[in-house]
């Protein structure tokens, strides 16, 4: 199937960049853990007539004519995703996770009301009121943290809760490879009378699967964006919960009046046809086998880096992301093997690891994950070679170590970058790891 063809004869310049992209994400090993391989049926989604189409409001209520098939799309992503996650309520227009974070403050709170979410260095999300994020800004934010061991400090976050009396409180994360304790929370925001909002973007798809416990029972609110193990496009989705309507039944429509037309105009509706079609394939028994194999894959290669001598955040992993703490390599290390893996055909983030102690920028971890490598197929025994190519990657950056004089950086970081370019073994690792893909062939129906 030539996919691109239209593209080719367009614009070169675009289809160039396209191509290399296809070639890069065929050839090399995904592991960032917020990203995903989508369907092809969700890509045709996103590729569709849909675009063209302006539909503010909500289905049977909208302010453009000619909706009638956007209010059967758009109604069919609603009633899914409240089948599929058990909820009285559903909003899928937000453009992504962030809106839709901020649409749940601004439907609860006024500015200045104090609120909690899990610190963005202990594994917490920008969104959840980081003194840079604008939920810093206009809420009072109280941050709780992880204890020593990596594990969210419960006790810390009910004292905080206690204290300040905040009136939304977060659970979720972007950065914390352990369960979230939804019930805990639950306790500590009904003994302060706090909204307790699940964002639960980055699992959502183990939810779907059974492979995490759902919040639903627990959270007045959930968010999940829709392209992470969700294995959708780039959105997000709002939901009350039985729980969260008992205790306000406006919330629903709360929530609706906050993304339309209080934050957004019109929906993207190809997105929203894109993510009808991904809660129906996450519906299908092989989904549940997807999100299982995610947990089973995490573990395996945790299992398989500790082995190796690669000290994880919490010891492994139970769910779809590993946090790897690199401290007893040298400092700021994280930026080093992420150039390092990255020329080993494996792609990672560098990520502040909790009680971080060299600097945000250059943090001291990696954070990587399962869900995409999943997605092509790869289970326990490539997990273990997989934990041998980044242990292996990780030794050729051995006595490097970030320097301490902000101007001595940059010319150290020159100097590392052209040693690695150099670097046989890298190159080594890379060609191991593109035999390896091409046993998982990802997209194999495209071609550029
Ligand atoms: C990814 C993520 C978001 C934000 O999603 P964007 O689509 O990048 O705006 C919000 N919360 C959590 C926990 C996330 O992991």
């Amino acid at each position: 199937m030539e996919w691109f063809y239209k593209i080719r004869e367009r614009d070169q310049e675009v289809f160039m960049h396209l191509k290399r992209e296809l070639e890069r994400q065929r050839t090399g090993l995904e592991m960032i853990p917020s990203e995903n391989f989508t369907s092809l049926a969700v890509m045709q989604a996103l590729g569709s007539i849909f675009t063209n189409k302006y539909s503010e409001g909500y289905p049977g209520k909208r302010y453009y004519g000619g909706n009638e098939f956007v209010d059967m799309v758009e109604g069919l992503a609603v009633s899914r995703a409240k089948r599929l996650f058990n909820v009285p309520h559903a909003n899928v227009q937000p453009y992504s996770g962030s809106p839709a974070n901020l649409a749940v403050y601004l439907a609860l709170c006024k500015p200045g009301d104090t609120i909690m979410g899990q610190n963005l260095t202990d594994g917490g999300h920008l969104t959840h009121g980081w003194k840079t994020s604008v939920t810093g800004q206009l809420f009072r934010s109280v941050p709780y943290h992880v204890t020593k061991e990596g594990i969210i400090n419960i006790e810390e976050a009910k004292q905080l809760a206690d204290e300040n009396k905040p009136r939304l409180i977060w659970i979720g994360s972007t950065a914390y490879p352990r369960r979230l304790p939804f019930r805990e929370f639950a306790e500590i925001a009904e003994g302060c009378g706090a909204y307790l909002a699940a964002d639960i973007s980055h699992i959502s798809g183990l939810v779907i699967g059974g492979a995490h416990e759902s919040p639903v029972a627990y959270a007045d609110i959930v968010t999940t964006t829709t392209h992470k193990t969700l294995r959708g496009p780039r959105g997000a989705i709002i939901m009350a919960t039985d729980k969260g309507l008992r205790k306000d039944p406006e919330l629903g429509e709360k929530i609706d009046k906050t993304i339309f037309p209080g934050m957004q105009g019109g929906p993207h509706d190809h997105v929203t046809a894109a993510i009808a079609i991904a809660l129906e394939e996450a519906s299908k028994p092989d989904f549940i086998e997807y999100a299982v194999q995610i947990v089973k894959n995490s573990k395996a290669l945790a299992k398989g880096l500790m082995e190796k001598g690669v000290n994880l955040v919490t010891g492994g992993s139970d769910n779809h992301l590993i946090l790897a703490d690199l401290t007893n390599m040298g400092a700021g290390m994280g930026l080093f093997a992420q150039e390092a893996l990255d020329a080993a055909g494996i792609t990672v983030n560098k990520n502040t690891i909790p009680g971080e102690p060299f600097s945000p920028f250059y943090p001291s971890g990696i954070r990587l994950g399962t869900p995409a490598i999943t997605t092509r197929g790869m289970k326990e025994p490539e997990m273990l070679v997989i934990s041998g190519f980044i242990a292996g990657a990780l030794q050729e950056i051995k006595g490097y170590s970030m320097p301490n004089s902000k101007e001595e950086r940059q010319p150290y970081i020159r100097g590392f970058k052209s040693y690695i370019q150099g670097n046989e073994r890298l190159r080594s690792i890379r060609s191991s790891v593109s035999e390896l893909c091409s046993r998982f062939p990802l997209y194999p129906d495209l071609e550029a």
